[in-house]
């Protein structure tokens, strides 16, 4: 039986998200079928939807932050149960036997990993899907290798948004080696920033956010921020110089990140986490002259999303959230372009009726 699945979704890039309905596999024998309690929203599904990236299929149900509450699984699945609080984040298969898959970074599995939306889904066509449908929805069902459990101590709905924007900042920091003594910079206060802060905060380093304006400045001290700069104040950015181990930048639109470079310390590293799709000029003088590098990370394993989500338990961490109605999806995007989010828009799906 198919289970039918009530969500939002976009139907171009230039239309509002709207209702939609539209059917999940009924569980194969080591699928979780999945009741989803709220999603968050990403800059990567305003992105999707409004086809920054190229290539999106219409329509599309965005949502890769997901969790919810384990409704049945099939004969196989021994490590869930039904009531078991889950989450599902930005993929729901990979090919498993690639080098990458093999050493649990499915992320960068070499076929590609199947994205939890958009992706091309060949376990759909029972119920006449062709593409993988994400989580602004009531439904999912998912292969038990990619659902993770949610500790207890974890509210579902600042726990959503760990899924993504929490094993997107982990990753980085610890793969390298962020913890006392450190010394890290998070260029953009938002959903990913907010989490880079608190997490590198928590591993033990120091911590600097670098903002557009000091709107956020009270919010990133509450976080850990131990300082905080203008990225335009020239004269800061100059004082900081030759600082930071390593550099988390989450910005999210074409900038100019040549300034930045220079706040790097000898050896130091900038990650870039933003899917901005221009070139962003750098020059080889300030990178050469201090072994600087620039590198990139794509959220993170499903191993180590499950260690993000016990080491969020364990030092009590969770995600600023701002709960809306499926109804707000599309004010919450507009804030969001005008980076007017505190610190992650969360979708409550249990108030889809509202919109029905
Ligand atoms: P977000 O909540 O909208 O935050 C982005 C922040 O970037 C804003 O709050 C703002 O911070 C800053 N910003 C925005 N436009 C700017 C501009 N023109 N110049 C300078 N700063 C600007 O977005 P998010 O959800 O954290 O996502 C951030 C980016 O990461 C997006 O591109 C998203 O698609 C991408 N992403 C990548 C991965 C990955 O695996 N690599 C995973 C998830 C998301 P201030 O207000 O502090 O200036
Ligand atoms: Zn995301």
């Amino acid at each position: 039986m198919p289970i039918a699945t009530r969500a939002f979704a976009a139907t171009a890039a230039d239309a509002p998200l709207a209702p939609y309905g539209f059917n999940r596999r009924d569980p194969g024998p080591d699928d979780v079928a999945i009741e989803i309690k709220f999603c968050g929203v990403c800059h990567s599904d305003l992105h999707v939807v409004k086809n920054d990236l190229g290539g999106t299929r219409y329509p599309i149900v965005p949502g890769h932050e997901i969790a919810g509450v384990v409704a049945a699984v099939g004969a196989n699945v021994t490590r869930f149960k039904a009531g078991d609080r889950v989450g599902v984040g930005c993929m729901v298969d990979s090919c498993r036997t690639c080098a990458a898959c093999l050493e649990g970074e499915e992320q960068y599995c070499a076929p590609g990993m199947t994205q939890t939306y958009g992706s091309a889904d060949p376990k759909g066509a029972e119920v006449g899907q062709t593409i993988t449908q994400g989580g602004y929805s009531d439904r999912i069902t998912v292969d038990q290798n990619y659902v993770l459990r949610i500790p207890d101590s974890l509210p579902l709905d600042a726990a959503a948004p760990l899924l993504c924007a929490g094993i997107t900042t982990y990753s980085p920091l610890k793969e390298w080696g962020v913890g006392p003594g450190s010394k890290v910079a998070v260029i953009g206060l938002g959903g990913l920033g907010h989490m880079a802060v608190k997490l590198a905060h928590a591993m033990g380093a120091e911590v600097t956010v670098l903002s557009t304006s000091d709107r956020k400045k009270a919010d990133a001290e509450r976080m850990g921020a131990k300082h905080f700069l203008i990225n335009s104040d020239k004269a800061a950015m100059k004082a900081a110089g030759e600082t930071f181990d390593l550099i988390i930048n989450t910005v999210s639109a074409t900038h100019e990140i040549a300034s930045h470079v220079n706040l790097l310390a000898r050896d130091g590293t900038m990650v870039m986490l933003g899917l901005t799709t221009e070139g962003l000029p750098v020059y080889a003088m300030p990178l050469l002259w201090r072994r600087r590098r620039i590198a990139g990370s794509l959220i993170g394993g499903i191993r180590e999303t499950q260690e993000m989500l016990n080491f969020c338990a364990e030092h009590g961490l969770a995600c600023d959230i701002e709960v809306i109605a499926p109804d707000q999806i599309n004010e919450a995007y507009a804030r969001m372009e005008k980076s007017d989010v505190r610190y992650r828009f969360v979708i409550d799906m249990g108030r889809l009726d509202r919109a029905a």
